[in-house]
């Protein structure tokens, strides 16, 4: 056996166990060793049984008395009981419908074994007790728990994978000059320690290496890549078109300094023979749209067709409308495909793409449909870029041949962090926002004080102005403190709301009904709109000024940033009301947070604090970054060692070093859009 041979053939492994583990991601004996466990168990031996507590799982040694006759129970089950003993202290072990568990054990005979105690008076169980192997007894163990799925326990991972590091040795990957620099394990230990650790500190010994050859072979891709993308000239390069002077005149604004400097460093991009890989960052508000459809024109005006994609057909439409409102006068040919579109329309869109009738196209994931084709797509943009799958976003790009790539996004990723993810270098940040716009009042209330709150909503929606009142996604087992849409919808129109329109969007809507719920609140027709978070991104109706979101205490503080930019868009004095179970200081903090400050940087930061980086990032999904163990932001201490190692490596020129790099590069070769920004 090595670490490339196919799972299947594996002891203890079955056809139909091999496809429940492919569907893990399993497929050979290295993707097992690299299904690292989501969290250990510490289980405690315990000397004596009378030191035992009910409902805890102990280790203990004991000696088989008695091995009883199986009884049959009312209920259909079938019971099995031994009678241990530990000196002149008696105590069960039982199983339920396991008969062949007590046929390990044999009368007179000690063992070690686990289980979880129960006390009824003064009779002591074990329930379901299994002999423990390998523990010696002062140690407590270490029981490794999977992520689980696919019906797999977490008994036959931990099983499978102790047969297989019997059998195997794990050959050495990292630099020996790394190794021995940061006295790390070796490979072949790190990885025994992290399924089954001897202890505590050998585990954290594994996670430290682990965590260091993650970041830096993240760091190493992202260098590497950036050298080929380089190396390779075959970007389209684009002119900057006489006509973009006209557009700029056109617009219904001057861009801000911010704006302009991002559509300057776009253009340069897009002159370029290297393909643009390019993300841009821009708090709520700031302007993205604009930037991106100036630099989306200039493709088009040297001949080529974009396209953007938007993770709301709510956002798509408004997209759809603010590009041909700007563009209207040079007669481009734009369309927008969603999942609303018709069948008809759809086939036609289609056939106009991929004979290059088509200029512009904004959409939804109907974008990236296989049977949508470009005749000669040349740019392509991402709203909202975190709201997307990788592989989506791969699929985006794979449109069209060396085409540039704009990505956007408004959850920021702060500065320090960017430098060692991205390499800092393709990054535009719009960081000023456009003239004029107000302060949005924001505040939290607790829930107990939501009827003062919807009082206030009312008399601003007298006045003439529109409401939104946002609740989290809340998923049908969960206990009902929370509101949910379809309840608070209910309970609004009926009570506090029952004078005036009320409407309700969330996610799962047919998207018909969506858009017309939405065109609605935009004609201002509804005044206060019940949602999900489906409106958390991009949506602008300047006439609504009040932002109520509902169990506040549940939103990252970027989401609720991203929800409070949904007002003050217009002229109007605008206000974000958080209600929040106030339980403890923290939620006070924490929603303290966003009444200080208006800076999505700055609460990024923040929120990066209290709720870690793969959260907000989304670039902890297992086998999407390579980075499984490790979170950028609790380690950012190693990720600075990592990429400041993996620099010196791509620098070097000792052939050891070499080989590592070209190791490397063949993967990025094949593997290397999952890093981009696309
Ligand atoms: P975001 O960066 O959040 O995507 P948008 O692109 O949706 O922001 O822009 C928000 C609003 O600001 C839109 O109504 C847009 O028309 C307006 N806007 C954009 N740039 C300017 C500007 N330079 N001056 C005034 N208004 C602007
Ligand atoms: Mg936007």
């Amino acid at each position: 056996m090595d670490t490339y041979s196919d799972i299947k053939y594996v002891k203890g492994v079955g056809p139909k166990m091999a496809e429940s583990l492919n569907k893990c991601g399993i497929f050979n004996v290295l993707d097992l060793l690299l299904y690292f466990p989501r969290d250990y168990e510490n289980v405690p031996v315990r000397k004596s049984i009378l030191d035992c507590e009910k409902t805890e799982k102990v280790i203990i040694e004991c000696t088989v008395l008695n091995i009883l006759k199986d009884i049959r129970l009312k209920n259909n089950k079938t019971l099995s009981t031994i009678i241990f003993c530990q000196g002149d202290n008696k105590f069960k072990g039982k199983w339920f419908n396991q008969t062949y568990a007590k046929n390990s054990f044999k009368t007179s005979n000690k063992y070690l074994i686990t289980g979880k105690v129960d006390k009824f008076k003064e009779e002591i169980t074990i329930m379901n007790p299994k002999i423990v192997k390998n523990t010696s007894m002062d140690e407590n163990e270490i029981i490794a728990t999977y992520p689980l799925k696919n019906n797999i326990t977490n008994n036959f991972f931990n099983k499978i994978i102790s047969d297989v590091l019997c059998n195997i040795i794990i050959k050495e990957n990292l630099p020996s000059g790394i190794i021995e620099k940061y006295c790390f394990c070796s490979l072949n230990d790190t990885i025994r320690n992290i399924h089954s650790p001897k202890s505590l500190d050998l585990l954290n010994e594994a996670k430290r290496r682990l965590k260091f050859q993650e970041l830096f072979t993240y760091s190493l891709k992202i260098l590497m890549l950036k050298e080929f993308i380089k190396s390779h000239n075959n970007g389209i390069q684009f002119k900057m078109t006489k006509e973009l002077t006209t557009l700029k005149e056109k617009l219904p604004y001057n861009l801000t300094k911010a704006q302009s400097k991002v559509v300057r460093e776009i253009l340069i991009d897009q002159k370029k023979n290297i393909g643009m890989n390019r993300l841009l960052q821009g708090d709520v508000g700031s302007g993205k749209t604009v930037v991106a459809i100036i630099t989306m024109f200039n493709v088009v005006k040297n001949g080529y067709q974009t396209a953007m994609m938007a993770p709301t057909e709510i956002l798509a439409k408004q997209h759809y409308e603010e590009i041909k409102n700007i563009l209207n006068d040079f007669s481009l040919n734009i369309q927008i495909l969603s999942g609303s579109t018709t069948a008809k329309n759809k086939q036609l869109i289609k056939q106009d793409l991929k004979s290059g009738i088509i200029d512009i196209i904004i959409g939804t994931h109907a974008l990236i449909e296989d049977n949508v084709e470009f005749e000669n797509l040349g740019m392509i943009v991402t709203d909202e870029q975190h709201r997307f799958g990788v592989s989506q976003r791969n699929r985006f790009s794979n449109k069209g041949k060396n085409i540039d790539i704009l990505v956007m996004t408004a959850t920021p990723i702060p500065r320090t962090l960017s430098l060692y993810l991205y390499g800092d270098l393709d990054v535009s940040i719009i960081d000023e926002l456009p003239p004029g716009r107000q302060k949005i009042d924001t505040s939290y209330e607790s829930m107990d004080n939501s009827d003062k709150v919807y009082e206030f909503a009312l008399d601003e929606i007298n006045k003439g102005r529109q409401v939104y009142i946002v609740c989290p996604l809340v998923e049908e087992n969960e206990e009902m403190k929370l509101s949910s849409v379809e309840m608070l919808y209910e309970k609004l129109k009926r009570e506090q709301f029952k004078s005036i329109e009320v409407g309700m969007v969330y996610g799962k809507m047919p998207s018909k009904l969506k858009n017309e719920i939405m065109d609605k609140f935009k004609a201002g027709e509804i005044k206060a709109l019940v949602s999900t978070t489906v409106i958390e991104v991009g949506v602008n109706v300047p006439n609504a000024t009040v932002m109520i979101v509902e169990n506040a205490e549940r939103f990252g503080l970027a989401q609720l940033h991203q929800l409070r930019g949904r007002v003050g868009r217009g002229k109007y004095k605008s206000y974000c009301i958080l209600l929040a179970n106030i339980t403890n200081n923290i939620v006070r903090r924490r929603l303290g947070i966003l009444i200080k400050s208006n800076d999505g940087f700055f609460i990024a930061e923040e929120d990066l604090k209290t709720r870690g980086a793969g959260e907000l990032f989304g670039i902890r999904q297992h086998g999407e970054s390579g980075l499984i163990l490790s979170d950028v932001i609790e380690d950012i201490g190693i990720l600075k060692l990592a990429n400041s190692e993996a620099k010196r490596l791509i620098q070097s020129d000792n052939a050891c070093d070499t080989k590592v790099k070209n190791e490397i590069l063949q993967k990025i070769e094949q593997t290397s859009s999952y890093i981009c920004f696309n």
